[in-house]
């Protein structure tokens, strides 16, 4: 999978796409590989890397959702349960089952949680991740050493799933490209283009590296952009009303010694009344998140300093010994695209969770929705689609469809499991070239074989690609992505035949990118259009 064969496909297709994907990440991808196997011809077009939106900046948590549970919804709950079923079936190199302890320091939250949990067991059904128990205190302290002492009574464990966001995002990209999707990123649609009637049947789009404006036409444009999905509306009309309210949340990342064990602490109510989770993930342990309504969606949005503080402040709550600024490894917001209530009515399918909504131009929108119910809002988007652009009716296959790197035993593979059965291969690059299995940076577990594996198979194009979804490495620790930078960057340029130029190019772009995830005073925003 390489990006010159990806434009090659794009070059020699004359004919008209039966769809047009705009934009790459979980909603797009998921609508690709839904609608390549069912044998459409699909293109999807991303504007900067796949995954670099919402998409790599999850909780990275595949689940039902306890907070709507206790809202009453229970569906929606049972839908996500199910996915979340569906997606370990498909995905075991990359979703895992994870423990998730409800601390209690009251008396009515033992029998109020232990209820409530079980409900969410029970609804899983067969797609069950594990029975929730009522833990005494020492079970507790045994679990989370770290969990503050102070007043605890026990705690209720639930089981949940967790996955890397990206890593599963770039083997999807994969997936609808074995299926025979064709897709592109660093192409970013600037137009689209309709028929005498006034119907959308193509888009206008820029490649990024080059400059070059292409269009390309289809029966169905899908509009899949996530918190820029009214940009997207508004080349068709620019006078339509807006149905994406942005709201942003971020999360913080410490080293594992806050939370050493392998289970999680999950509050349900802050002091804001939202849920917060503390995760060990990838070594480290990740904290949030928050939810902060913002005027306009940024690609690259950066933390205010209100949202640190809460999360600060709410862990240290919890902990026994509180972090603080000087504790934070790396800093991550991601936007999310909620639709609004307003616009409800008028949309073509309305799902509590995630919207259809198809304009007067015939563009189709979806948003909303999350990671863990991708492949349903996929294919509920692509029966849509079909309808639309009256595409020959074709059932929806993706429930036994295996997401690329699929591996009954990924464990087998130690730090490489999450490559799956791609693994090996990473392991040969290493056989033959012994450098490569130097680490990238001393606090990280990444190696130069992942830089390569990435540009000749995963179409990572930049130092920023590599080290922020190929790799996680920005999202876990800046300052150890920043030592790695030069050398990800020399090993990218001999794998692309560029120059000094392009890697002094990089970096400096590498760096931009680098202070937002850097609490350095400089990163951090606060202003209304951060
Ligand atoms: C803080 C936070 C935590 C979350 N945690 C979880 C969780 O733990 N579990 C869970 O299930 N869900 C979670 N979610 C929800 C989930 O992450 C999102 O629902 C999902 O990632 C949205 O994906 P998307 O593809 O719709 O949007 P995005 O991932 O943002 O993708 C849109 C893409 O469109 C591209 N694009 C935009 N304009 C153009 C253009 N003109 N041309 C081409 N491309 C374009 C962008 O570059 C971007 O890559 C969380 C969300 C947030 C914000």
């Amino acid at each position: 999978m390489t990006r010159a064969q990806m434009l090659h496909r794009l070059q020699a297709h004359a004919a008209a796409w039966d769809i047009i994907v705009i934009g790459g990440g979980a909603t797009g991808v998921g609508v690709a590989i839904d609608a390549a196997a069912r044998g459409y011809d699909v293109l999807l077009l991303e504007g900067s890397d796949f995954g670099k939106g919402t998409s790599s900046r999850s909780t990275k948590l595949v689940h039902g959702g306890v907070r709507y549970l206790e809202q009453g919804n229970v569906s929606l709950v049972m839908e996500a349960l199910k996915e979340r079923g569906i997606l370990r079936q498909n995905a075991p190199h990359l979703v895992s089952n994870l423990a998730f302890i409800v601390p209690n320091y009251d008396w009515w939250e033992a029998p109020f949680y232990g209820l409530g949990l079980k409900i969410y067991n029970v609804l899983s059904g067969k797609y069950g991740f594990g029975p929730s128990q009522i833990l005494s205190r020492e079970d507790t302290l045994q679990r989370l050493p770290t969990i503050n002492r102070e007043g605890l009574r026990g705690g209720v464990v639930y089981y949940d799933g967790q996955f890397d966001d990206a890593r599963l995002l770039i083997n999807m990209v994969a997936t609808a490209a074995e299926q025979g999707a064709t897709l592109v990123n660093y192409c970013h649609v600037t137009g689209l283009t309709k028929d005498g009637n006034g119907f959308v049947n193509g888009v206008v789009a820029r490649d990024e590296e080059n400059g070059n404006t292409f269009t390309a036409s289809a029966k169905v444009v899908v509009n899949a952009t996530g918190p820029f999905t009214d940009a997207l509306r508004r080349l068709a009309d620019p006078s339509l009303e807006a149905m994406i309210a942005p709201s942003q949340g971020i999360h913080l990342v410490f080293d594992r010694s806050f939370l050493p064990g392998e289970s999680a602490i999950m509050v349900p109510h802050t002091s804001d009344g939202r849920v917060m989770f503390a995760i060990p993930w990838r070594g480290h342990t990740l904290v949030g998140t928050t939810d902060t309504p913002i005027p306009e969606p940024t690609l690259e949005p950066s933390a205010r300093e209100e949202e640190i503080q809460f999360i600060l402040t709410t862990a240290g709550q919890y902990l026994h010994k509180a972090p603080s600024r000087a504790d934070v490894l790396s800093v991550f917001t991601g936007i999310r695209p909620l639709v609004t209530a307003a616009n409800a009515s008028n949309t073509a399918a309305l799902s509590r969770d995630h919207t259809i909504h198809i304009d007067a131009s015939g563009l189709l929108s979806i948003a909303g929705g999350k990671w863990t119910t991708y492949r349903h809002m996929a294919e509920d988007c692509v029966n849509h689609a079909a309808t639309l652009g009256q595409l020959l009716e074709r059932e929806c296959v993706t429930r036994q469809l295996n997401i690329h790197g699929f591996h009954p035993h990924p464990e087998r593979f130690g730090q490489l499991s999450s490559y799956g059965s791609d693994a090996p291969a990473i392991n040969e690059l290493m056989e033959r070239e012994p450098e490569l299995a130097a680490p990238l940076a001393e606090a990280l577990p990444y190696v130069g074989a992942e830089v390569v594996w990435a540009v000749r198979h995963e179409m990572a194009r930049t130092v920023e690609d590599v080290l922020s979804r190929r790799t996680r490495a920005l999202f876990l620790n800046v300052k150890a992505a920043r030592e790695a930078a030069a050398r990800v960057a020399s090993l990218m340029a001999q794998e692309l035949g560029t120059d000094a130029n392009w890697k002094a190019r990089q970096l400096v772009a590498f760096e931009q990118v680098a202070r937002h995830f850097s609490l350095e005073a400089d990163a951090v925003g606060g202003g209304p259009d951060n």
